[in-house]
């Protein structure tokens, strides 16, 4: 059974129990301040669990994209090392949502395995909750019962807290778990050690394939348990896992997902898979790093330096040290893999196919420029093997291994790979130190505590009024206190709202909520996920009583101006530069906007011109918004509505639009545009490989803009007599300033000239060495040394010259011999400067044959030439 048809009959075996088919949520988190990426199939049903929406549908199956690299679930280490952890895979999951509960979830589980796939069912096992007492939780005997339907107890197995007992985080929904695992050792494996002593154990041939997840408690911030009103069902199982178990393979990357890849490794690299255990590692881990690089870009994250970002360039940089360690790959090769996996995983991800383009150039770019960052990071680690080895030392500092690992993106085992082969260890205490400092910083900057919600009104659903009202009368709901690094804020969550919460790159609304008795600021608004939290640095007295929510009004309209310019902007670019054009990321602020999208080199003035030029006429056509709240998705693609990848919508959708401008929204925007009033550029450039950002200002900021822009011309124009033709005028002054400078420079040669002749002719002899010195001319002051250097090269025979003088009340002199005289004389250039610089009240230095110093006492110079010939005299009498 092909990779393909395993995912279609999952989905279609539960679409017959009832469930209705979703799409995977992108990959990519967004709006939830726990979470960057999803890593488990539960996380895009996060608010119902939590009871802030209603399921529109009770019985849900999907396919999810899952990346476990960061936070809870981190399997980065096992990767390719392993056979059966990925850092992108995908999570087969069914959901209940209030409906079915363990008796189905199980016996559709044993259905689907047994019966529909075919799986011997004398190679399972299951696992169920052990209960603690500690939480007053018991044995789950319920899902015991439903199991010893299917399976002799015997092979019902109890399981602990930690592997039976599901939590979603510190605190929230949780519950037990029931896990299936599977024995796929042969025969006599089989019969000299059973297979329940072999589950939860790491055993490669015994792995988890499903999990059950039963959610019926909630866990308070006080560690206390309380029961849930809804009960859920939420199963997760491994997709590769399972087809592995169906193809008869002993490895996930030896199933029809990942052979295609792995073999055009083989080609791109020269190496064969299956030979030598260290490449077999790298090529899983390429293989597996690919498909997370891949998607993550598709979904609209790019490699960074920061957040969701840095993990991905950190796995894309995993995969390049790997492949340059184990495989010899000096050049880039990464983007090679593509076509390899959109062959395999494009019609089920059409998201891959359609930014192939994307995915290529971003790749190409940042595992070249870290190719070279690898080989200056190995050039540094050569220098310390050899400072290592002539000191004859054999331990290297962890703080150096640190170092590598921080700045170059060396982990500890390549640096000890490396060292070992001189016979050198690495001081791993330090490094470990090191590293725990700096987590330890990275904490304490990002430390927050949340307290449980104080809940004061019940209440299903936060209603957001936002797009028609201003103004609203409102009740506090519930709220809670949160703790940052050094100071204390309070979230506040309302019946309804008219805040907009931060969310699609538009930033949150901030205003104030009164009463009779107070008024409370509200300083900015966020959305955790579908929940809008309004923030405020202090409570109110009376938190029962009613209050009047107020927008701030001009912040609001600001923003909208930019929002709906950015909306004409998208669309102008497309026009001007050609469809290829995508949004990659967008940031709608009060006083300006920032837009990222794909193209694939620099915008040209005339390109840039011509855009503000369309978005301006759409602004003066003052088109009135078209707006539909409840869309169907399908007809809003059919009206050509520009959906992003990497956003995830629903079943309905809102449309905005502006003029010939579609687009899928939830912002605020203007009424019609003509209150933008203007629109102008302030920047374009490189964000990374095929991405291009451009910053621009709208309304008021934009008049802003122009009014300084006139003033400075204004006060340019001032600047000259005649203040006809501002460009004429500056043109000539460039003009007239090369010629000045060239006859400066003929002057100064002339100068240098007649200088070196008086100073020669004023040389005298000691003991047949010529002694020239002197101070020159201020315009001099700055070639002393080319003057020095001209003089030692006119006169013949021995030498020694000194020189002063001034240039801009600041003292100069400079010292030049012979190279002879060093040795025969033991006359020292730096010596004698050092001597008498303290006469100029300075300092400075050079080599035995040339050096000078400057010093603050221009009137010392004479005394210091002075002393200095008298110095250069002693030595050769
Ligand atoms: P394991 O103990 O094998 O790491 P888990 O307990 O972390 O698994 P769950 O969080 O219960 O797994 O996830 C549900 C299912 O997803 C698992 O039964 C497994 O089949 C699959 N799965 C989990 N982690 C990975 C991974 N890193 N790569 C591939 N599949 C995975
Ligand atoms: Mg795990």
């Amino acid at each position: 059974m092909r990779a393909a048809q395993v995912r279609e009959s999952f989905l279609k075996f539960f679409e017959s129990k009832g469930h209705q088919i979703v799409p995977s949520a992108p990959m990519v988190v967004k709006n939830d301040p726990t979470l960057m990426f999803v890593n488990a199939g539960m996380n895009q049903f996060k608010d119902i669990f939590l009871g802030n929406i209603s399921p529109s549908q009770k019985r849900v199956v999907n396919s999810q994209k899952c990346l476990r690299v960061s936070g809870k679930h981190n399997d980065l280490e096992e990767v390719g090392h392993d056979t059966y952890h990925h850092t992108m895979f995908e999570m087969l999951g069914n959901w209940s949502f209030g409906d079915y509960f363990k008796r189905e979830a199980i016996d559709w589980a044993w259905e689907f395995l047994t019966l529909q796939l075919g799986i011997d069912p004398g190679k399972l096992y299951a696992t169920i909750f052990e209960g603690d007492a500690s939480d007053g939780v018991e044995r789950d005997n319920e899902a015991f019962e439903a199991w010893a339907n299917h399976l002799p107890a015997e092979r019902i197995l109890n399981g602990n807290k930690k592997d039976n007992f599901w939590e979603m985080g510190e605190t929230g929904p949780c519950g037990p778990c029931s896990e299936i695992h599977i024995d796929l050792r042969d025969e006599s494996a089989r019969a000299e050690v059973v297979g329940k002593d072999l589950i939860n154990a790491d055993h490669p041939e015994v792995i988890e394939i499903w999990n059950l997840v039963f959610i019926q408690y909630n866990r308070k911030a006080s560690g206390e348990l309380s029961a849930l009103p809804h009960k859920h069902v939420d199963t997760g199982m491994g997709f590769e896992r399972l087809c592995r178990v169906l193809q008869n393979k002993s490895s996930n990357y030896d199933t029809d997902i990942f052979q295609p890849i792995i073999q055009q490794i083989a080609a791109l690299t020269n190496v064969k898979y299956g030979h030598f255990e260290k490449s077999d590692v790298a090529m899983r881990v390429v293989a597996d790093h690919i498909r997370t690089i891949a998607f993550a870009i598709a979904d609209g994250q790019l490699p960074s330096n920061n957040k969701a970002g840095y993990v991905i360039r950190r796995i894309l940089r995993r995969a390049v040290r790997y492949a340059y360690t184990f495989l010899e790959v000096r050049k880039p090769f990464l983007s090679g893999l593509l076509p390899a996996l959109i062959n395999t995983m494009g019609d089920a991800y059409p998201e891959l196919k359609a930014q192939q383009e994307l995915m290529d150039k971003v790749i190409h770019e940042e595992e070249e420029s870290f190719l070279r960052t690898l080989a200056t990071g190995i050039s540094l680690l050569d220098k310390i093997i050899k400072e290592t080895i002539e000191s004859e030392y054999k331990i290297v500092d962890g703080k150096v291994a640190f170092e590598l690992y921080d700045t170059f993106g060396f982990p500890l085992d390549l640096t000890e790979l490396i060292l070992k082969e001189k016979g050198l260890v690495v001081d791993r205490r330090a490094f470990e130190a090191e590293m725990a400092a700096q987590k330890m910083r990275a904490r304490n900057a990002t430390a927050i505590e949340t307290d449980d919600w104080v809940v004061l009104k019940d209440d299903d659903e936060e209603e957001f009024i936002g797009y028609d009202y201003l103004q609203a009368n409102v009740y506090i709901t519930k709220y809670r206190k949160v703790k940052l690094k050094n100071k204390e804020q309070f979230q506040l969550v309302f019946n309804i709202t008219p805040f907009y919460a931060e969310s699609g790159g538009q930033t949150g609304d901030s205003g104030f909520i009164e009463n009779e008795a107070e008024k409370v600021p509200i300083i900015d608004t966020k959305k955790e996920n579908n929940l809008i939290v309004h923030i405020a640095t202090r409570l109110p007295k009376n938190l029962n009583s009613g209050f009047r929510a107020v927008v701030d009004a001009h912040k609001r309209q600001n923003t909208a101006n930019n929002h709906t310019a950015t909306h004409l902007l998208h669309s102008a670019l497309k026009k001007v530069l050609g469809a290829h054009v995508e949004q990659k990321g967008s940031l709608v602020h009060p006083d300006y906007l920032r837009f990222d999208f794909s193209h694939f080199q620099k915008v040209s003035d005339e390109e840039l011109r011509r855009v503000e030029q369309l978005v301006n006429a759409d602004i003066r056509a003052n088109h009135p918004i078209k707006e539909h709240r409840e869309m169907p998705l399908e007809r809003a693609r059919e009206m050509g509505a520009m959906a992003l990848f990497g956003e995830k919508y629903g079943d309905l959708v809102r449309t905005i639009g502006f003029g010939d401008s579609v687009e899928l929204c939830g912002g605020t925007h203007v009424a019609a545009t003509g209150e933008i009033g203007f629109f102008r550029l302030l920047s374009e450039g490189s964000v990374s490989a095929g991405i291009r950002r451009v910053e621009a200002v709208t309304g008021e900021r934009a008049e802003e803009l122009i009014d300084n822009q006139s003033d400075m011309i204004k006060q340019l124009m001032n600047l000259f007599k005649s203040n006809s033709d501002l460009r004429k005028n500056i043109e000539s002054l460039i003009g007239e300033n090369t010629y000045l400078s060239k006859q400066t420079d003929t002057m100064k040669q002339y100068l240098m000239k007649m200088e070196k002749r008086s100073l020669l002719d004023g040389a005298r002899n000691v003991s047949g060495i010529k002694i020239v010195s002197g101070t020159v001319k201020p315009v001099l002051s700055g070639d002393l040394k080319d003057l020095a250097f001209q003089l030692r090269n006119e006169v013949e025979g021995p030498m020694v010259a000194v020189l002063g003088g001034e240039a801009y009340g600041k003292a100069q002199i400079a010292v030049i011999l012979s190279e002879a005289l060093i040795e025969t004389d033991g006359l020292n250039a730096v010596e004698i400067i050092r001597a008498i610089a303290g006469e100029i009240q300075g300092g400075g230095g050079g080599q035995p044959f040339f050096a000078s110093a400057g010093g603050k006492n221009p009137a010392g110079v004479e005394k210091a030439i002075a002393q200095a010939v008298s110095i250069v005299e002693r030595k050769l009498g």
